[in-house]
């Protein structure tokens, strides 16, 4: 089954009685974990038990697994619970970590330039984005607006270039700076599939110089349940590496590669299957890289990969490569075609690991709600 005891994610749930707890997805049905450690769990969110660390977690998943073996306590339906943010989100940063998509980006944007920039084999780019933006899957989008060009003229409006972007997020736990790649696995905790909406003619106008800002802090999507690395030891890959980073960047082996199978879908029909397992970066030496300078991570900071884009076409993480920045029209099934996303439209991303499921990452496109300022 889906979802079954090699699994087993972590999230929080508001139950029908309108009681926040935190719980463990098994099936069709979730665990209360207060069951297990009340004093861990008792504001109903993945909080305190993330900041406890490995040995924490590691008890944890044997108490679940042990507890749903010998049906210890109660199961509550899935269905009869609504997701809520799992873990209080401290900082959020968004990293490149795709040399597919970072390669199509630049021939999109550089055409007459090289399309990866000289930095961009040294270290994992990336740039800090809005935690107070990150929403959990099933909450709808309205559509920003901002500025950008219209032909030469500046104008202000809802966005005409929303995108998605199929990505994969981590989730911190135990703090610490100057983290080693060999290390990573002692501070993070999990993983969830994450969108990072975009507008993309917000981002081009305002970007140079200094990056991305709102047309990327609108919204953030993340998936409601966090699967630990712990479900994941069995999809373990090594990235190709050339040139080798310098030494504190190293992967090491094991190495910290993950082989996901993403899957985008707009409105049901699937418009890529993004590869995972070919990012250049892996999780580790983001990690690495992020807290190399004296910087430290606490418990609830996510990172997220980037849009994850492999070397075919259909592999590709967002409209931008997709439709070849508009100008290639993609198919949306039963004929219709479409460049950017509409109003109404739902995207949603789902992945699998093996046999893991992770859980799917899902939301609407609203019209623009506000007036002119
Ligand atoms: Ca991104």
């Amino acid at each position: 089954m889906s979802f079954g005891i090699d699994n087993l994610p972590y999230g929080s749930v508001i139950g029908a009685d309108g009681r926040r707890f935190a719980a463990a997805r098994f099936g069709a049905d979730v665990l209360d974990l207060s069951h297990l450690d009340p004093d861990l769990f008792a504001g109903g969110t993945l909080d305190a038990f993330l900041a406890g660390g490995r040995p924490i977690w590691t008890r944890v998943r044997a108490d679940v697994v042990d507890a749903l073996t010998a049906d210890r306590y109660p199961l509550t339906p899935l269905a009869d619970v609504t997701p809520v943010l799992a873990f209080t989100v401290a900082d959020y940063v968004d990293f490149y970590a795709s040399e597919h998509h970072a390669t199509n980006a630049g021939r999109i944007f550089r055409p007459d330039g090289a399309a990866l920039t000289p930095n961009w084999k040294h270290q994992p780019l990336g740039y800090h984005g809005r935690s107070g933006s990150v929403v959990v899957s099933g909450t709808d989008v309205p559509r920003p607006r901002g500025q950008f060009l219209d032909g030469d003229a500046v104008t202000f409006g809802p966005t005409r270039r929303l995108d998605f972007e199929a990505e994969v997020a981590f989730v911190v736990g135990r703090p610490g700076s100057r983290i080693a790649v060999a290390d990573a696995d002692d501070h993070i905790f999990g993983v969830c599939l994450l969108n990072d909406w975009s507008a993309r003619d917000m981002q081009g106008f305002e970007t140079p110089p200094l990056g991305p800002f709102l047309g990327k802090s609108f919204a953030t999507s993340i998936g409601a349940w966090i699967t630990p690395l712990d479900a994941l030891a069995g999809v373990r890959t090594a990235p190709r590496q050339d040139p080798l980073p310098l030494p504190h960047l190293r992967e090491t082996d094991p190495a910290h590669g993950l082989r996901l199978d993403l899957e985008v879908r707009i409105n049901g029909q699937v418009v890529s299957r993004p590869p995972f397992g070919a990012m250049y970066w892996t999780y580790a030496q983001m990690l690495a890289h992020l807290t190399s300078n004296g910087s430290a991570v606490r418990a609830g900071d996510l990172f997220a990969s980037g849009t994850v884009s492999g070397p075919d076409r259909g592999h590709r993480g967002c409209l931008l490569e997709l439709t070849w920045n508009g100008t290639e029209p993609l198919d949306r099934g039963d004929g219709a075609t479409g460049t950017w996303l509409e109003d109404g439209d739902e995207v949603t991303i789902a992945a699998t690991a093996g046999a893991v499921t992770l859980a799917e990452v899902r939301g609407r496109v609203l019209p623009s709600v506000s007036a002119d300022p």
